[in-house]
């Protein structure tokens, strides 16, 4: 990214979450955003179809495969993967924007996208959020109800590929209670009481 960084001016922070698919992480964002305001929750592009109560450009702005590889091609995209079937990508030009009114960005993404920021933009703070066991994930997988079976086998093949490479990021929370886990997000965000 390389926002106008207007002089005199602080530019924003970059930050990454990343977690197995059914960990929390979306219900956990939405916390946080309703607390915090200030943040910017990046929203993504996916050609997955929408699960019943999604809306387009609130969750996720849906594409079809050829509108995603037009948008690749055209790079505006700032990372995206495959996962589980689908695409999915994180437009580039309101992230970029957001960081340049000196605003945190936070991106929910997958482990594959979360390296390629890694890559690009090393000054990423990347958090890592763990199930507090894969039995407890596989449950909370099913329980959403929303997804089929052969859905969730991969899924949850994909969260324990996910899940071995946590280390790799700079701060692991565990959900296993919400509040709890809100809470060590917050005072990794706001260390020192800092509210931007
Ligand atoms: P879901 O289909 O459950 O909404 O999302 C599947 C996975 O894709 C989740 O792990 C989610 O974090 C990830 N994901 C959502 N948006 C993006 C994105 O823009 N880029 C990447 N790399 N992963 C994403």
């Amino acid at each position: 990214i390389s926002p106008t960084v207007i002089p005199g001016s602080k530019a924003g922070r970059l930050i990454v979450l990343t977690g197995p698919s059914g960990v929390g992480k979306g219900t956990l964002m939405q916390l946080l955003l309703q607390r915090h305001p200030q943040l910017y929750l990046s929203i993504s592009v996916t050609t997955r179809s929408p699960r019943p109560g999604e809306i387009h450009g609130k969750h996720y702005y849906f594409a079809s495969r050829e509108e995603f590889r037009q948008m690749v091609d055209r790079g505006e995209l700032l990372e995206w993967a495959e996962f589980a079937g689908n695409c999915y990508g994180t437009p580039r030009q309101p992230v970029a924007e957001k960081i340049g009114e000196g605003k945190t960005a936070i991106l929910e993404i997958e482990l594959e996208g979360a390296r390629q920021i890694r890559a690009s933009f090393p000054e990423v703070l990347r958090i890592f959020i763990l199930p507090p066991s894969m039995e407890e994930l596989e449950q909370r997988l099913r329980s959403r109800g929303q997804d089929s079976e052969e859905a969730i086998a991969r899924r949850l093949r994909r969260a324990q590929a996910e899940i071995n490479a946590a280390g790799e990021f700079d701060y692991k929370v565990i959900n296993d209670n919400r509040e709890a886990a809100l809470q060590e997000i917050e005072a990794i965000l706001f260390p020192d009481s800092r509210q931007d």
